[in-house]
């Protein structure tokens, strides 16, 4: 344990070093003063606070509102959902992507806390392999074991699988994505992901993102959505707050919103107006 706490580094004020408010709010302004009409919808969308169950994913998508199922066509089986205006968003990265001859699969969508919780405690059990291993035989102290499932799965309430912002591409083996078609898809995701608002939030560990998750290649986010999503979970979320799970007394001691939920890279938390921003300088 105190291995893992040395190699942590404070998370430094991610969301502060993205593009200041202020900035955003000049740039929409009229000659007048006045902000431009697209300019109310978005400072509006950002004020939008979403309730805590919602961040926590203790909701069911297949009822809710703002989801849509995925068409086979898109996935690798039916029964999966997004957020619409992230499928949206998708079909035109799918469809530009096609007309370079790369094929993207979804393979994950949305995760509500129950299902998180399924493969959360799967893996505590040891029903599941962890990273490769029986992770209830080879880490009996609770922190270790949580640790070790934490390179690759996330806390119930804490996975941005909850929001219908994030996905899973094609292949669970960042080697695939390595070589051949694998490697070719990768390299088109990377440079035209952005594009159409998808970042990849779980680069490899280094000093741009210091803690968190291992890295991974198939994991997407659509980040207009995701980051205030992002900055909401930092302002409301708190590791006392994630329980109800085999294992939820270790989220205290590892801190997990800070290291976990906040451990993304810095790319994922800017929003669609920042990046035009920054594209401009
Ligand atoms: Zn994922």
């Amino acid at each position: 344990m105190s291995k893992f706490l040395l190699l942590l580094f404070p998370v430094c004020a991610m969301i502060g070093c993205s593009q200041p408010s202020s900035d955003r709010k000049e740039k929409g302004k009229t000659e007048d003063g006045s902000p431009k009409v697209e300019e109310y919808i978005e400072l509006n969308e950002e004020k939008k606070q979403w309730p805590l169950d919602f961040l926590m994913g203790k909701f069911d998508p297949e009822e809710h509102e703002d989801f849509i199922e995925i068409p086979e066509k898109y996935a690798s089986r039916a029964g999966m959902f997004l957020k619409k205006e992230v499928f949206d968003a998708y079909l035109k990265m799918f469809e530009a992507a096609q007309k370079e001859g790369i094929d993207l699969v979804i393979r994950s969508a949305t995760r509500n806390f129950d299902a998180q919780k399924r493969i959360w405690e799967e893996k505590w059990r040891g029903e599941r392999p962890s990273a490769g291993k029986n992770a209830r035989e080879t880490y009996p102290d609770p922190v270790d074991r949580a640790l070790n499932i934490l390179l690759y799965s996330s806390m119930p309430g804490t996975s941005r699988h909850h929001w219908g912002t994030d996905i899973d591409l094609n292949s669970f083996d960042n080697y695939w994505f390595e070589h051949g078609e694998g490697l070719k898809l990768f390299l088109w995701l990377k440079e035209n992901g952005p594009n159409f608002g998808f970042c990849r939030p779980y680069t490899a560990l280094n000093e741009d993102r210091p803690t968190g998750y291992q890295e991974e290649k198939w994991h997407w986010s659509y980040y207009p959505l995701s980051s205030k999503l992002t900055k909401q979970a930092e302002e409301k979320l708190s590791d006392d707050m994630i329980s109800g799970f085999l294992g939820h007394e270790t989220a205290t001691i590892i801190e997990v919103v800070k290291n976990y939920v906040l451990g993304i890279h810095p790319s994922c938390l800017q929003n669609q107006h920042s990046k035009r921003s920054h594209e401009q300088h």
